[in-house]
């Protein structure tokens, strides 16, 4: 997913209850969040390896990680926010799987499990992805973030 994760972020705050804590930064925060591996991916790696296949993107890191903090968060009265935070990284993780394939497998295998695959029949990867059919799911979801938006924004005026 090239775009929209972003307002997956802002969708799946939308769905969940107004009363939860810093509901909408940590929602938003979650779902961009597995992108962050971008800046190793050009500054250190120099675009050697798909970036999917770094930490931050393998779904049996963050079950890890969460099995690990949620209890932790109980303990401490901030479950509800922790579990918003994993749940975008899941949305994310979930979206990348649409056509730019996750390690959901790993570490039983490393194969990038893809729901579609996009062919590179143009000259640049962002070019592919902008022209195949599966970009119309971004920008579905850009449509239904910023009407929900811009519903609330009315409201409230
Ligand atoms: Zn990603």
């Amino acid at each position: 997913m090239l775009t929209a994760h972003l307002p997956s972020g802002y969708l799946l705050a939308r769905g969940l209850p107004r009363t939860i804590p810093a509901l909408l930064p940590v929602a938003l925060v979650g779902a961009v969040f597995p992108d962050l591996d971008m800046i190793w991916f050009h500054l250190v790696d120099d675009r050697a390896f798909h970036h999917h296949r770094y930490w931050v993107h393998i779904p049996a890191f963050w079950l890890t990680v969460a099995a690990i903090t949620l209890p932790l968060a109980a303990l401490l009265g901030h479950v509800r926010t922790t579990a918003v935070f994993f749940a975008a990284i899941l949305l994310h993780l979930i979206l990348d799987s649409i056509g730019g394939g996750i390690l959901w497998a790993a570490p039983v295998n490393d194969h990038l499990y893809t729901l579609v695959t996009v062919p590179a029949t143009h000259g640049h990867w962002v070019t592919n992805f902008i022209l195949h059919w599966t970009f119309l799911a971004e920008l579905a979801i850009w449509l239904a973030a910023l009407t929900l938006w811009w519903q609330r924004r009315k409201v409230a005026a």
